[in-house]
């Protein structure tokens, strides 16, 4: 009989990071027989929606919680990527642990990390494991990281200030404000971490991207030309959940789906902002009073609101306030006929694929595009965190698949734009135009995903070669 080969997946704290490595651990193991263990690190008990999604594992996929590790001692201003990386890095004791326990119990072939984990690559080269990183944003972001370092000594000063932009192979140029958020202060030590990390990526065996020839054909070939010291690069996207064929049993969910039943085909915007995104409370009120006056049907998924800037709750692990204290005085009543407000999280992926959709409000989380694309939908960016703005560069100047809603001189979008920028999606020319053009990528992916295509037999090359380790 044959042995099953068995990988350990190592995912950085957040929703979308587990979700496409979960996707990618799924066809491993359907399609090529490879089991694997998630092993999580963490720095607090985990939410209940996530434990939730973990305990839906198939039986192939297994999890360990890493003991969470202590961040008290970090000032409360410290950014998101400091934490991800020191959580990352605390956890590699009990990583290490773990690890020897499962060498001697399974057919280790490879252990994968991702983005953020490139310091347990150390752990796996103490076990003799071969080490793969998943880099589950876009291939252009993971250029930048390959370059990282060559862009860290070229240019000086803040790269907001940079004369030119940043130019790497096959994509296009991106100028420092639209950089990922660490890079706004090369002297804070989330710059430091990320260019730790990058560094790292060079030693990886292979790295799998969850993108696709299709649509980032450029920059793929690129990071696929050989070099000495360049790992492989395996795009074998898109990994996402492409909606259950079950009937939800979550009462939140069926509610959510219920009410697209009963709206008409392709009239419903949909708006979230990914698993952590919050908006100002400023900001709040202006996209409600912006979509009420759209008059548009609506799904927004809304968090309770952050006090200054908008940002992040991705690494949050309580769930959020349900009661809408912070939306607009009657908003909720006014709009009960044609808008459902969400709290917390929604089914995004069914929502997706629901004729009743029309359009969806990102902030251009990378599986969130993926998702979107996927299905067909056309997009409103709407970048918030994180490498969003090189995101929303590429759906909009680049593959020209959505509208930008614009900030005021405040920083903000206002009540106008929102409503501009809505109506203009959902009923004008342009989202016409940009509703066919991702009709026609839709057809595209459906097809590098086929037996045939362009990351099917990069998978197949991938799992043969790890299967090679037994
Ligand atoms: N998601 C969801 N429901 C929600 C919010 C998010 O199902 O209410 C899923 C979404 O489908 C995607 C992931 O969470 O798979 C978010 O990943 P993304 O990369 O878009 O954004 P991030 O959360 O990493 O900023």
């Amino acid at each position: 009989m044959e042995k099953q080969a068995h990988i350990a997946i190592v995912p950085s704290p957040g929703m979308g990071h587990l979700i496409p490595l979960l996707e990618f651990a799924k066809s491993l193991s359907s399609k090529y027989n490879i089991s694997s263990t998630f092993i999580i690190p963490n720095d607090a008990p985990l939410s209940t929606s996530r434990l939730q999604f973990l305990d839906s594992l198939p039986n192939s996929i297994n999890y360990t919680l890493l003991p969470p590790v202590n961040l008290n001692d970090l000032p409360p201003d410290t950014r998101i990527e400091t934490r991800i990386c020191l959580t990352m890095t605390r956890s590699i004791a009990s990583l290490r642990e773990t690890i020897g326990s499962m060498v001697a119990e399974n057919n280790m072939v490879a252990l994968f990390a991702d983005l953020f984990g490139t310091d347990a690559f150390d752990v796996a080269i103490e076990f003799g494991i071969p080490h793969y990183l998943f880099f589950p944003a876009s291939a252009m972001t993971l250029s930048l990281m390959l370059h990282l370092p060559e862009i860290d000594r070229a240019v000086s000063g803040p790269y907001k200030d940079a004369p030119d932009p940043i130019r790497m192979p096959g994509c296009l140029p991106v100028h420092g404000k639209d950089l990922p958020d660490p890079f706004e202060d090369r002297e804070n030590d989330a710059y430091k971490h990320v260019l730790h990390i990058a560094k790292g990526y060079r030693m990886a065996k292979g790295i799998v991207v969850n993108s696709f020839k299709e649509l980032e054909g450029g920059v793929i070939e690129a990071l696929q030309q050989g070099q000495p010291g360049k790992p492989l690069v395996y795009p074998v996207g898109p990994l996402i959940r492409t909606g259950s064929v079950e009937p939800s049993k979550d009462v939140n969910e069926l509610s959510c789906l219920n009410w697209l039943d009963s709206q008409p085909r392709g009239s419903v915007l949909y708006i979230c902002f990914g698993s952590g995104g919050a908006l100002t409370f400023e900001q709040v009120t202006e996209l409600a009073m912006g979509l009420e006056l759209s008059e548009q049907r609506f799904i927004w998924v809304v968090r309770t609101p952050k006090d200054k800037v908008a940002g992040t709750t991705y690494l949050d692990t309580k769930d959020h306030d349900e009661n809408f204290y912070f939306l607009p005085k009657m908003f909720m009543k006014r709009t009960k006929n044609h808008g459902l407000v969400v709290p917390n999280w929604a089914p995004q992926d069914q929502i997706l694929r629901h004729s009743s959709t029309g359009g969806f409000l990102t902030h251009c989380g990378w599986n969130s595009i993926l998702e979107t694309i996927y299905q067909g939908v056309p997009m409103i960016v709407w970048p918030l965190y994180a490498e969003q703005k090189m995101n929303s560069i590429m759906l909009t100047d680049g593959l020209k698949l959505a509208m930008r809603a614009k900030l005021n001189e405040k920083g903000i979008v206002d009540r106008i734009e929102v409503f501009r920028v809505v109506k203009a999606l959902m009923e004008g020319e342009e989202g016409k135009m940009i509703r066919i053009r991702s009709q026609e990528l839709k057809g595209s992916v459906t097809s590098v995903l086929s037996e045939n295509g362009s990351s099917s037999r990069t998978l197949d090359q991938l799992a043969s070669k790890l299967k090679k380790e037994i």
